[in-house]
């Protein structure tokens, strides 16, 4: 299947203003940004639109305000992308409004302005159609690289692409590009290595992906609520108990489908969910009382890992253990090394997964790692994305 969807490269933008919805959801610690991966994801339709002399402005939501939150201002994000495109990037005061619309005027070609977050307008996440057309009346073009709010049908994503000439970023085709190839023209074996806090999170992607994919391995907190399905007693493992319903489905699910959906053969038990726990091995996957797992076993580890080797393609979404703890780390860190070395393509998505790669120092040996959690699994479970939906078609 093919994008179809207009890009911004067959966009006339020169001395155009142009609105690019940019996913500048970065996490701020005291005001400072932690991570700035978000932002560099993008540079290349930024710069774009700079080459060819457009007057971008940019708008992005931050964490989830409800109104006006100064604490949750764009300004932190505006010095980080003044530093990365070495030139100033203003900030407005507002998303939209009187102020904001003669600071647009002022935008000269190839600069660049930031609108505040759009969170602080209670119609953003209302798809709000006066916001939208507000937003429209900044602008000339709308381009949208802002992937990982795709799967949110907000003014800033959905509204103002109706009203306005809509163009798809390069971040957000390329997304969408190589996520849907994992499904859709893959090499196999395919293997899924799906781990983290909870099954409902991503059972739209392993009912999906067991008529798709050669195996299923599962770890994390996860293979708890699959475990528990079983009968196997879990201890003070993590277990969601909406998990174990949609476990024992998608085990029965897997008997019928030629997808071998794999747990965990040993674990790694805590006495508490810290790093100063007491810790030992488990040879099995029963949890007594008293203890919960928190890593998949070095058997388990060493079994996904060599499948991952042999995997013409994998797709990881979701931590093995709780690797935030240094003495619960290792399965996911087999599993990143494993995918990092791995001949096949690789294709990583998740915020905690790819923070693991990137705290791991792997992140440069993945092919493609998603910028989007929520939008990258709904895009997985083969939804089309409201957001790219909006734009126009090639
Ligand atoms: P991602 O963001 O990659 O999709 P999730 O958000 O689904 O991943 O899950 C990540 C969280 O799951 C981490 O905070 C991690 O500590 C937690 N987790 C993984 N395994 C366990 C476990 N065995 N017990 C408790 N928490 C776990
Ligand atoms: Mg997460």
């Amino acid at each position: 299947m093919s994008f179809g969807k207009a890009s911004v490269r067959d966009a006339d933008v020169a001395g155009r203003r142009v609105l690019m919805r940019v996913d500048f959801n970065v996490p701020l610690e005291d005001g400072r940004i932690g991570d700035d991966t978000r932002i560099r994801a993008a540079m290349p339709t930024l710069e774009l639109l700079r080459e060819r002399g457009a007057r971008a402005l940019l708008v992005s939501h931050l964490d989830r305000p409800k109104g006006f939150d100064p604490a949750l201002s764009m300004r932190p994000v505006a010095a980080r992308l003044s530093e990365l495109l070495g030139s100033e990037v203003r900030q407005a005061p507002a998303v939209v409004g009187e102020e904001v619309r003669e600071m647009t005027q002022g935008v000269g070609d190839g600069e660049v302005l930031l609108l505040e977050n759009s969170r602080f307008e209670p119609g953003e996440t209302k798809n709000d159609p006066e916001l939208a057309r507000s937003l429209a009346d900044l602008a000339d073009v709308y381009v949208d690289d802002a992937f990982g709010a795709a799967h949110r049908a907000h003014a800033t994503t959905v509204g103002v692409a109706e009203l306005l000439p809509a163009y798809a970023g390069l971040l957000l085709q390329a997304e969408v590009e190589n996520l849907t190839a994992v499904a859709e023209s893959p090499d196999h074996p395919l293997v899924v290595i799906l781990g983290g806090a909870k099954v409902s999170d991503k059972m739209g992607v392993i009912t999906r992906f067991l008529d798709l994919a050669d195996s299923i391995l599962i770890g994390g907190a996860m293979c708890f609520s699959f475990f528990r399905a079983r009968g196997i007693p879990t201890g003070d493992s993590l277990v969601e108990e909406e998990g174990v319903r949609l476990a024992a489905e998608a085990l029965q699910l897997a008997e019928s489908s030629g997808c071998e959906l794999r747990l965990p053969m040993d674990l790694v038990l805590g006495d508490s969910f810290s790093a100063g726990a007491e810790r030992r091995k488990s040879d099995g996957t029963e949890v007594p009382d008293g203890w919960m797992g928190l890593d998949i076993g070095p058997r388990t580890a060493r079994a996904y890992a060599d499948a991952v080797s042999k995997a013409g393609t994998v797709l990881w979404n979701g931590p093995m253990g709780a690797f935030e703890l240094e003495p619960f780390a290792a399965g996911t860190r087999a599993v990143a090394e494993a995918v990092a070395a791995a001949p096949g393509r690789t294709v990583v998505g998740g915020g905690d997964s790819v923070a693991a790669l990137q705290g791991f120092g792997l992140a440069e040996k993945v092919d493609w790692l998603s910028t989007g959690g929520g939008a990258s699994l709904e895009l997985l479970e083969g939804h089309e994305l409201p957001g790219v939906k909006a734009l126009d078609d090639a």
